[in-house]
């Protein structure tokens, strides 16, 4: 899908800053532009990406600063450029769920990932080409929440609506109602395939329903080009497939990997990081049983990048 870098006017003070391809790391941000201050939903994956964004984004907050940031989940594409927003009286907000991830334990760890031999390594290092996790220190929300927030941003109304766990453990979606604009974080990914980290994937497509519920004109979605209740119908439409698939595999008596080979994806063929089926396939098969220990995000990566290289080979 091709579409423009850099800022997006929505209308009536909302804005988006879209990261073409929308792959792995390539994180969309918004802002939300209220009388005399701004609001900034999600910084961007390293140091470099979020400067240009901020820069890009500097003919609108100059008299409108940044006062507030949201994070709309844990993961680092999402929130690893804080540092350079945080400090003089910025609130940094993120569900309590969510902030409790949000630690500099989570940027070494994915520092760390880069470094490592075999699959991991090697998958992990050609999708991040063009980051640079260097110099990245962690910074935390400074005020959490649970449930809903509604915010006065220079006089525009902002309402933030937790749906975690779902992608991650504290999802939040971040609605503009005047604007008839949601930020969906990753519960939304526009051209690639959706990915159920933490789930389960109903609590995935509870949260789809809750973007759809609220009818919106724009859908900011966490990777990928602007759409509206489009992508949001079709990454349910591929949750919902997957859900009933692997369940039906689960039943049959088939290992993940039998079920991840069963399920057919030509009807989503067209979206990219197809490697993703791996980690939901997974998801689910731990949902259907207890017992299974719970996998950590070094399993989860390891069974994408094996499915990956065996798609390669
Ligand atoms: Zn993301």
């Amino acid at each position: 899908m091709s579409y423009a870098k850099g800022p997006h006017d929505l209308g009536r003070g909302a804005f988006a800053w879209l990261v073409p391809s929308g792959h792995w790391g390539q994180s969309n941000s918004g802002l939300v532009r209220g009388e005399g201050e701004s609001l900034l939903v999600d910084t961007l994956y390293d140091l470099a990406h979020t400067r240009e964004m901020l820069d890009g984004y500097a003919p609108l907050t100059v008299e409108h600063p940044i006062r507030t940031v949201v994070n709309t989940h844990s993961d680092g594409d999402h929130w690893f450029g804080n540092q350079l927003v945080g400090g003089d009286g910025v609130e940094i907000i993120a569900s309590a769920a969510a902030a409790a991830t949000m630690t500099q334990h989570a940027v070494d760890e994915m520092v760390g990932l880069h470094e490592r031999d075999g699959h991991i390594g090697e998958f992990i290092r050609p999708i991040s080409v063009g980051f640079d996790m260097h110099g990245i220190v962690a910074t935390p929300p400074t005020r959490t929440f649970s449930g809903r927030l509604v915010l006065d941003v220079g006089g525009r109304e902002v309402h933030l609506i937790e749906v975690g766990p779902a992608h991650t453990a504290g999802d939040v979606l971040v609605h503009v109602p005047e604007a008839g604009v949601v930020y969906t974080g990753d519960i939304v990914f526009n051209g690639g395939a959706p990915l159920v980290w933490t789930g389960p994937i109903s609590r995935c497509i509870a949260a789809l329903d809750q973007v759809l519920a609220l009818e919106p004109d724009v859908v900011v979605p966490g990777h990928g080009p602007l759409t509206d209740d489009t992508a949001v119908r079709r990454v349910r439409a591929y949750l919902e497939h997957v859900a009933v698939e692997a369940t039906a595999h689960f039943r049959a008596g088939l290992s993940v990997e039998e079920a991840v080979s069963a399920i057919d994806l030509t009807p989503f063929a067209d979206m990219t990081e197809q490697e993703r089926i791996a980690a939901n396939v997974l998801n689910v098969y731990e949902e259907l049983d207890p017992t299974r220990p719970r996998s950590d995000r070094l399993e989860q990566f390891s069974r994408i990048a094996a499915y990956d290289a065996g798609v390669r080979r």
